[in-house]
């Protein structure tokens, strides 16, 4: 059972559920953690998605205590200014260049980084005097954070049923998911055009002239690593071009380097209008988030002559020196080591070892996955693809098995994840497939 001595909750976890993970970690090196009772384990885990250039990198925590040292926190509210968040943003901008990305607002995590791009969506309708657009649709499994916008375009229940009433305007359509899809359609094109066809149909039945924005993510990632089909999201931006919707990606996993790309939408040569980072943006050090729009949204914005052009937005946190030092730090890594590449060979490794090594098993339905986000499916019966009961401890189960034998896995509902640190080498991969065989 869980720990009912801990006097904080754990989030997520239901009290009645079997613990997978009653453990407690102390330390981390590279690609392991270690917990209090002196084990080394694959953090296969990432952290939480997150932990991207791996733990106790010396260039991310010198350049942490350095800014500790020069200027621990100052805001950058009322025009002030400090040189991380300005060199920061110019990178993000740099790095951003062929998505044409303009301005960068810093957050402190990824609910932040999508509450913020919900904001200047609707802002951005406001300022170019089409108030009446408000309306946010998002995918079915999506998985957006927890404020009240992101837990509206949430696509599970569970994230709204404690909460609700919800945003209003908020409407859910269905994923482009290869392995389980309302139109039983196996073909991946196929698949991909019908999916588009729903939103540009919710699009009209809407009425266009009320619709703010379309949100996804790029990949799939709690909601079980949905990976789209090839034509889906230069077909999504067709449609939103159409209709003249904004397209938020969601790329607070996918971006800097997870999905095997250095940008989630980057792989399949779209561009979003807005761009939601958090996570591996200076891989969890220091919580930071960053919402990027591109020029038109910023240009409406800061087009409105009057108050309404100034983003009544902003965290006491937003570019937290810190935090910035640590992205600078971090993504210098990723762009040296080449961290994307890495986690697309990887990552194709271990989910190819996987699938050839719990092929076997009749409660493994699918393995699948992009870069290092992997999912293993766990069903009642293959060849119906039914669930297991998500509260049955099954998962749990096996993310216990796989600690004991020297990985953690992470057990979402009926699904095995696994999103390691994109420095993962082929040792790990190893231990991590046979940790899950066993
Ligand atoms: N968006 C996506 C795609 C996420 O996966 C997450 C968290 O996992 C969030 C937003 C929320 O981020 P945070 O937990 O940092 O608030």
């Amino acid at each position: 059972m869980t720990n009912t001595t801990r006097k904080f909750w754990n989030p997520m976890v239901h009290p009645g559920m079997p613990a997978s993970h009653n453990t407690v970690i102390v330390k981390g090196d590279g690609n392991y953690v270690q917990n209090k009772e002196g084990d080394w384990l694959v953090d296969g885990v990432g952290g939480l998605w997150n932990v991207n250039v791996g733990h106790n990198r010396k260039e991310v925590k010198e350049a942490i205590t350095a800014q500790l040292d020069e200027l621990e926190y100052f805001q950058i509210f009322d025009g002030i200014s400090h040189p991380r968040a300005e060199e920061l943003s110019s990178l993000l901008i740099e790095m951003l260049q062929p998505e044409d990305m303009a301005k960068v607002m810093f957050s402190s995590g990824g609910s932040d980084a999508v509450e913020t791009a919900l904001k200047l969506a609707r802002q951005y309708w406001k300022a170019v005097g089409e108030a009446q657009r408000y309306k946010f649709i998002s995918l079915k499994q999506g998985y957006h954070g927890v404020h009240f916008g992101g837990a509206s375009v949430n696509g599970n229940t569970v994230f709204r049923t404690n909460y609700e009433p919800m945003l209003p305007g908020c409407i859910h359509i269905d994923t482009p998911w290869l392995y389980r899809n309302p139109w039983n359609c196996e073909d991946p094109e196929e698949l991909g055009r019908l999916a588009a066809a729903q939103l540009e149909a919710e699009i009209i039945f809407q009425g266009p002239e009320t619709v703010a924005a379309f949100i996804a993510e790029p990949v799939q990632g709690a909601g079980g690593v949905i990976v789209p089909p090839a034509n889906y999201w230069p077909l999504i931006r067709e449609v939103c071009d159409k209709y003249g919707v904004l397209l938020i990606a969601d790329e607070v996993v996918t971006g800097f380097g997870r999905s095997g790309n250095m940008f989630g939408v980057r792989g399949w040569s779209v561009a979003a209008d807005i761009q939601c980072f958090a996570k591996g943006i200076n891989s969890g050090y220091i919580p930071l988030g960053a919402t990027v729009v591109n020029q038109r949204v910023a240009q409406g914005i800061e087009s409105c002559q009057n108050f309404s052009g100034a983003v009544m937005h902003g965290y006491t946190y937003s570019g937290h020196p810190v935090a910035c030092a640590a992205a600078l730090a971090s993504l210098q890594i990723v762009q040296d080591e080449n961290l994307p590449e890495n986690a697309a060979v990887q990552g194709a490794s271990l989910k190819e070892q996987l699938q050839s090594a719990l092929s076997e098993f009749s409660a493994v339905g699918e393995v699948r996955g992009k870069g290092l986000m992997i999912a293993i499916d766990l069903v009642k019966d293959k060849a119906t693809r039914e669930p297991i009961d998500p509260m049955d401890g099954y998962a749990n189960a096996i993310a216990a098995v796989a600690l004991r034998e020297g990985a953690i896995v992470r057990p979402v509902g009926t699904k095995i994840i696994l999103s390691p640190p994109l420095t993962l080498t082929e040792k790990e991969v190893g231990i991590l497939v046979n940790a899950l065989r066993k």
